[in-house]
């Protein structure tokens, strides 16, 4: 055997095209990153390169399982795949038949990216008429934000991130979440001295790696943006030609920014006006200046004000229209790929009035919440793919205590027995992205590709694909998709979305569907009717959540902001060796994190008592973790970081971060904001960590 090529699955906007070293039809050696893939470029992260370790890890699951003891107590016993799936469908037709079809709520998200696998299960949704999921867990509030100023998905292809003087790394951690960001930016680095600035609250790998690094409190980045534009207006930089062929209205937006200086601004943001008059300077006066979007700032609840502030820089600026400038987000699958996803979710079959449910909130819709039920029943079957809510949604108290209802029927297909497994009545074992076929577009550049079943999956694991098609045939679900092997979806969803077939791309390994530079700049026009660029959203139209968003970019004070009681502002960021929860299972990326830890500003540590290492407890009026600190410089002080999605388990009390982080929907359209908590810290000196 040798290396065989296919694409990294994983939520992560890279989505690497890989080549697999298949040692035979069971195993894996290597995996490294395809070296002619233009965004790939031969480099992926290290959690994927020792993916052997997670495919071949003892713990996959590989029989289906049914509870045996009470809920959560973990006892199982090995059942057929018959059994199972028999028992899951009589159930689902029971509740469906006393509850109606919006008792049952199939609940996915991105374990894997892939379109077949990951979003098959909405084809069985809308043919049995189950509730529908508001997908807020990752980027609405980011989605809100764009496309409140720039009106459609894509942007300036991220590889001209090389040809850029300055790139500015705005709210993300790409040496932690998507490590081909700075292979772009590092060629830049090289061939035209370029300088990279990173905002961000706290000194992650990625700030650590900057030319500068610009730490606002966090939720204050739309101050910053403001005062930006204001230097921009103040001196000169603004660009009034390109904004009155590309922009509403530009005079409005000058007029209320003059006071937004960097005085208003350092006030805010805790920086000094020093330090953003030196930043707007630099961005003002570097023609190629690339803002390179990330997720971290706007998952708060004034996220989408900052995230359009951010996108209202180039437009002042007018650097939209120069190569290796502008700013880039995501291209999102409505964007540059325009799927035609009709096929893989059942949409031609999609009744409009069925419930809908805002994922972000599945601990208040398990524990009865009206708001979220609406005038429907209860919810009283779960069908979890792709996702581990009992660890990586926010509030989990209340996600758990809603899991561990009597009268819920849970099931779960994964590749490991996660706390939300763990909590489940049915487990289902589930392949990896070596053992199954899908079709793949990318966040974070352009390429569309085909992954390819490489080895034969352990034990009787099924994918997503056949599970659902099963139940579809006990369910008596109709849909032609039921019938179709999951390559054959793919072949016919490349077909509808008006690329070449299965075949094609699988010989040519990708296509890049990247825009020609006029339409990826907006030269053409913004997506906004006349083309132009909106400085005054019209949040009303993104979401039902606008009441008291600003009418101009502007810092809004909608945050859980510090207070006497709740003093520090959590910053819940990723690990750098964990994507969510996965990889939390594999013992390198487990070595390599450590443990869940605390970062705490040295003057707060010093007026807690704590020491480096010392257990300190965080708590609000959701929960309470119990962490080990780590004196950290590169925060301002009030600020405490604890990376992760590190599992329940490990945390001090089996409690772990997204005890304390809230749902409540973000503006205007709902959206999870994990870094958007005030807490209170402890030393804990009795406590009794683990090392
Ligand atoms: S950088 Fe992202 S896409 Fe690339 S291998 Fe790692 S997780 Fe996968």
């Amino acid at each position: 055997m040798a290396f065989q090529s296919t694409v990294c699955p994983h939520d992560c906007p890279s989505t690497c095209a890989l080549e697999v070293d298949v040692l035979d039809t069971h195993r894996i050696g290597a995996v490294r990153g395809a070296a002619d893939n233009t965004y790939t470029a031969g480099v992926i992260c290290a959690k994927v390169a020792r993916y052997a370790e997670r495919q071949h890890h003892p713990d996959r699951l590989t029989h289906p399982l049914i509870r045996t003891g009470p809920k959560g107590g973990g006892a199982f016993r090995r059942a057929s795949w018959d059994e199972a799936l028999d028992l899951v469908a009589a159930r689902f037709q029971d509740i469906a038949a006393r509850h109606g079809p919006a008792a049952v709520w199939p609940y996915y998200f991105a374990g894997t990216m892939g379109l077949v696998q990951r979003d098959g299960i909405n084809r069985l949704r809308h043919a049995m008429r189950y509730s529908r999921q508001h997908n807020t867990i990752c980027s609405t509030v980011c989605e809100s934000g764009w496309m409140a100023g720039v009106g459609r998905y894509g942007g300036p292809d991220p590889r001209e991130m090389a040809d850029a003087d300055l790139v500015v790394m705005w709210g993300g951690n790409p040496v932690s979440t998507q490590v081909n960001v700075m292979t772009h930016v590092t060629r830049a680095r090289k061939a035209r001295g370029a300088q990279l600035v990173v905002v961000d609250p706290y000194r992650s790998p990625t700030a650590a790696a900057a030319d500068l690094h610009i730490a606002p409190r966090p939720g204050t980045d739309a101050a910053l943006a403001c005062a930006v534009m204001h230097v921009a207006f103040r001196d000169g930089h603004a660009d009034r030609a390109y904004m009155a062929q590309y922009a509403d209205c530009p005079d409005r937006l000058e007029a209320h920014l003059r006071s937004r200086t960097p005085e208003w601004a350092a006030a805010i943001t805790g920086l000094t006006a020093a330090e953003i008059e030196s930043f707007a300077r630099l961005y003002c006066t570097t023609e190629r200046a690339f803002i390179r979007i990330g997720y971290g700032f706007a998952r708060s609840r004034n996220g989408a004000v900052a995230m359009h502030a951010v996108t209202c820089l180039p437009t002042v600026t007018g650097k939209w229209r120069h190569p290796g400038a502008g700013a880039f987000w995501n291209n999102r699958g409505t964007g540059i790929y325009h799927w035609d996803k009709t096929l893989i979710e059942g949409l031609d079959i999609r009744d409009p009035t069925t419930r809908v449910m805002d994922m972000s909130r599945i601990g208040a819709v398990l524990t009865g919440d009206p708001a979220e039920l609406g005038d429907g029943p209860p919810v009283h079957a779960l069908l979890v793919q792709n996702t581990n809510p009992a660890v990586v949604a926010p509030d989990s108290n209340r996600v758990r205590q809603g899991l561990l209802r009597d009268d819920l029927f849970t099931v779960v297909h994964e590749q490991f027995m996660t706390e939300t497994a763990q909590l489940a009545d049915v487990v289902l074992p589930a392949t990896t992205f070596l053992e199954h076929d899908d079709l793949y577009g990318a966040g974070g550049h352009t390429h569309l590709q085909v992954g390819r079943t490489l080895v034969e999956p352990p034990g009787e694991c099924r994918s997503n694909h056949e599970v659902i098609g099963a139940l579809a045939t006990r369910l008596g679900a109709q849909h032609p998709g039921f019938a179709m092997t999951a390559l054959e979806m793919v072949d016919g969803t490349l077909r509808a979305s008006g690329w070449p077939g299965a075949a094609a791309v699988i010989a040519a390994r990708w296509i890049d569907a990247a825009d020609p530079f006029a339409r990826s700049h907006f030269l053409d026009g913004f997506g906004h009717p006349g083309g132009r660029f909106r400085f005054a959203p019209d949040w009303a139209a993104i979401g039902p959540h606008h009441a008291g968003m600003p009418d101009l970019p502007d810092q809004w004070a909608a945050t859980d902001e510090a207070t006497a009681e709740h003093p520090y502002r959590l910053v819940a960021a990723p690990a750098r060796n964990f994507l969510n929860t996965t990889f939390t299972e594999t013992p390198g990326s487990r070595r390599r994190e450590g443990r869940p830890t605390a970062l705490l500003h040295p003057d707060d540590a010093a007026g807690l008592g704590v020491g480096d290492g010392d257990p300190v407890r965080l708590g609000n009026t959701r929960g309470e973790v119990l962490v080990h600190a780590r004196i950290a410089t590169g925060m301002q002080p009030g600020v405490v970081v604890v990376e992760s999605v590190w599992p329940n388990k490990d945390f001090g009390d089996g409690i772990g971060i997204n005890a304390l982080t809230s749902d409540a929907p973000a503006a205007p359209n709902g959206g999870a904001v994990f870094h958007d908590t005030a807490v209170w810290i402890k030393a804990e000196p009795t406590a009794l960590l683990a090392s």
